[in-house]
């Protein structure tokens, strides 16, 4: 018999399955609001021009294409700790935080998960209810068990604040719990200043390992304002984890630019820990690609290809806004009753619709309206031409 004989098929990505099927429906209206992918007014995957004046840049004095060190390119990792920390914060200055280039966000969460599991091999791992897909099957494949603290209220639209702080105080010293820093996905529903303040002091108090997740900074209200859990965080003391993605802040999804920083007691702490990340990396892919992380580094450090880049995430960041706005008031014009400002409060790419999974198929089927079955869906798609037609098929389904 072959080798591959009992190999069973596993399921498919759920998300991914729904942009095959996407692909092969005939509909000429049909429109994609299920990956969550930043897509301009033109329905375009943008290139930034900070972007392409930085490629521009790196292209005319060509570099030869050596490998990089095992954490990466030294002048991004620092960028990355300025935006994460502030460059002038304590934990940056006295050096007591570790980051490594990182294959993405999703590599920061592995390289993190894999040296946790070194360290911490009996841990649970609690991920948010709902959250990201792969959260459950990123630290489920790196050895964890994995378990879920109350995070979405369907009914109130809001967060189970006080059965989330109560799953923290119970949860045994060492646990690891994975936190959404900003633009919560999938439901788009964020902690305020004083509830991250409260999840600091409880993580602290219990001795529980924060692991924050920061695939959207600037996506919400700004790139400041974005950081602030990580600044609860740093004011406890505490040693906690931070992995960073540029995927949909600089429309880099390809390039695969991402990060993991881990904020350590001292120096010496930091220099130990450095050293086993890198382990974690030469045994999984050696190092880093080049390019991706070469172009953000230069527009983090170009003060003119920066200005530029806050700029243009700032256009993301309110064409997202807009489009929350006129979807409330089409929804509204064709007779959608009912309280819909949860659409504006949501913060990010996403829309977390309260509709069924029947009805997210009935979308699909009837109105070419691609969203996932749990009502997510990504606003960050939706554009001047197509927001009509997808207002009128959501208020058909949500009659
Ligand atoms: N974490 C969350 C919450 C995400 O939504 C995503 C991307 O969708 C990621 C991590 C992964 O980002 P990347 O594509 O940079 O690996």
């Amino acid at each position: 018999a072959s080798l591959f004989a009992a190999v069973e098929m596993a399921p498919r990505d759920p998300i991914l399955g729904l942009n095959e099927q996407f692909n092969a429906d005939p509909n000429p209206a049909k429109v994609n609001l299920g990956v969550g992918v930043y897509f301009d007014d033109a329905g375009k995957l943008p290139v930034l021009r900070c972007v392409a004046e930085a490629e521009k840049q790196l292209l005319e004095s060509p570099k030869a294409k050596g490998y990089l060190p095992i954490d990466g390119i030294a002048a991004y990792d620092k960028a990355v700790q300025g935006l994460v920390f502030g460059a002038e914060s304590e934990a940056v200055t006295s050096g007591r935080v570790a980051t490594v280039q990182a294959l993405g966000g999703t590599g920061g969460l592995k390289v993190g998960a894999d040296f946790l599991q070194r360290l911490r091999p009996a841990a649970t791992v609690l991920i948010s209810d709902p959250s990201w897909e792969n959260h459950r099957a990123l630290f489920t494949n790196a050895g964890f068990p994995v378990d879920t603290y109350p995070y979405y209220d369907a009914a109130a639209r809001g967060i189970r604040f006080d059965a989330l702080i109560a799953k923290l105080q119970a949860a045994a010293a060492g646990t690891v719990v994975v936190l959404h820093a900003c633009c919560h996905n999938p439901t788009g529903c964020d902690l305020s200043p004083a509830q991250w303040q409260q999840i600091a002091a409880t993580c602290a108090e219990r001795g529980l390992v924060p692991f924050l997740d920061m695939a959207y900074q600037g996506f919400g209200k700004g790139i400041a304002e974005d950081g602030a859990a990580v600044q609860c965080f740093l004011a406890t003391g505490q040693q906690f984890f931070v992995s960073t993605s540029f995927s949909k802040s600089f429309s880099l999804y390809g390039e695969r630019v991402g990060a993991l920083s881990v904020v350590c007691a001292s120096k010496e702490e930091c220099a130990r820990v450095l050293s086993q990340l890198k382990i974690v990396i030469r045994t999984n892919y050696s190092n880093p690609p080049t390019f991706g992380a070469q172009v953000v580094a230069t527009v983090l450090t170009t003060p003119a290809l920066r200005a530029m880049w806050e700029k243009e995430l700032a256009g993301m960041r309110e064409r997202i806004k807009a489009m929350r706005s006129a979807l409330v008031q089409q929804l509204q014009a064709a007779g959608v009753q009912g309280d819909l400002s949860y659409i504006t409060t949501q913060m990010g790419m996403f829309s977390y619709s309260g509709l069924g999974k029947e009805q997210m198929q009935r979308l699909r089927s009837e109105f070419g309206v691609y969203g996932v079955d749990s009502g997510r869906i990504c606003v960050a798609a939706l554009n001047s031409r197509n927001i009509g037609p997808v207002a009128a098929a959501l208020a058909k389904v949500m009659a």
